[in-house]
């Protein structure tokens, strides 16, 4: 019988159900425990960055460790990490995180808050141009970034995706690495960022990359904070270079209650919600990449340590 630890005990409610039925589903005979006296009887560990245990060590047995989050970065490096780690790519994460960039695009496209909030009652006629006079540049191209890049593009956006690797994607025009980086914010007039946190994207929106945008580009960003360098997105802010950004996820969280993005104008803070790992859905990627390790197929979505995602 395979043994499966279920170590996220904040989460283990959304689990409780979903868990055994998805992987009955797939035909994985298992017991799912949610302590391990004996760590190594234990086959698979399903964590998550709120999870107590952090030392993989005593679990000898263990196949692989599968991540409840997208982003890995706070697991990635554990020097007793040593079995395969996988992270979550999740369907119904994906269509939130689709939703939440499409619906900000729309806001800062549209124009929306001169309309929602017009306390002068100002009668200003001015049309919005079309989607497909609004270049959007898509910083990552994985899960989440091709999947909104794609959703953009169905309303006529003209989207370029930027990429560490290089990538020919049929129907979308691509760019990489540290030059193809600037080309690309050039010529974009929203920017969203769906990229890892690593050593190499830290700080990558930073004074050079606000300088390279169109003058009153938007920025949004539901990646991590650490891409942003937060004190030169605000001096760009203030000067006008950037017209405003949508920041979901920051160095601290939750955001410091006396942090400045929270009461400047040219800054909206969402409190990473812009998605999150639904059970339903999720429990069916864990039981499939389980059912995968017992049939000694390869598993879903590896982390590459190396590259830190
Ligand atoms: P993914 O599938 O691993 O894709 C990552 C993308 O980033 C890839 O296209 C990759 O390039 C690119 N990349 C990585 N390092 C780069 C670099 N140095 N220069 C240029 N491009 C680089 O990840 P995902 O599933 O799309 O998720 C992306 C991120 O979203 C996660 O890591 C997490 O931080 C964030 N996230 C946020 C929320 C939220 O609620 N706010 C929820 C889930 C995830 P290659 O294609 O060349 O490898």
């Amino acid at each position: 019988m395979t043994r499966i630890l279920f170590a996220a005990p904040a989460l283990w409610d959304e689990y409780r159900d979903t868990l055994p039925r998805a992987l009955a589903e797939v035909g994985v005979v298992a017991e799912v425990v949610t302590e391990a006296p004996d760590p190594e009887a234990i086959d698979y560990i399903i964590h998550a960055p709120s999870a107590p245990l952090q030392d993989f060590g005593p679990f000898t047995r263990c196949k692989a460790v599968l991540s409840l989050w997208a982003g890995v970065e706070r697991i990635v490096g554990n020097p007793t990490l040593t079995q395969p780690l996988c992270r979550m790519v999740d369907p119904w994460l994906t269509e939130g995180m689709v939703e939440w960039v499409v619906g900000h695009a729309l806001r800062h496209h549209l124009g929306m808050d001169r309309h929602i909030v017009n306390p002068g009652r100002v009668w200003d006629p001015t049309c919005p141009p079309l989607a497909r006079e609004r270049p959007v540049a898509m910083l990552g191209l994985g899960a989440l970034g091709l999947a909104a890049a794609r959703a953009l593009q169905a309303l006529n956006f003209p989207v370029t995706g930027w990429s560490r690797s290089e990538k020919v994607i049929p129907g979308l025009a691509t760019d990489h690495g540290a030059d193809g980086l600037l080309r690309v914010l050039a010529k974009a007039e929203i920017v969203v960022t769906l990229l890892p946190k690593t050593p190499e994207t830290e700080n990558l929106l930073n004074a050079r990359a606000f300088a390279a945008m169109p003058r009153g580009a938007v920025v949004l960003n539901p990646g991590r904070g650490a891409l942003i360098d937060d004190a030169a997105l605000l001096a760009a802010l203030d000067a006008g270079q950037i017209g405003h950004a949508t920041l979901d996820v920051f160095r601290a969280e939750p955001l410091p209650q006396d942090h400045p993005f929270w009461s400047h104008p040219g800054i909206t803070v969402t409190p990473h919600i812009a998605a999150d790992t639904r059970a339903t859905s999720a429990a069916r990627v864990i039981a499939e990449n389980i059912r995968r390790g017992e049939a000694g197929e390869p598993l879903l979505h590896r982390v590459d340590r190396t590259r830190g995602y």
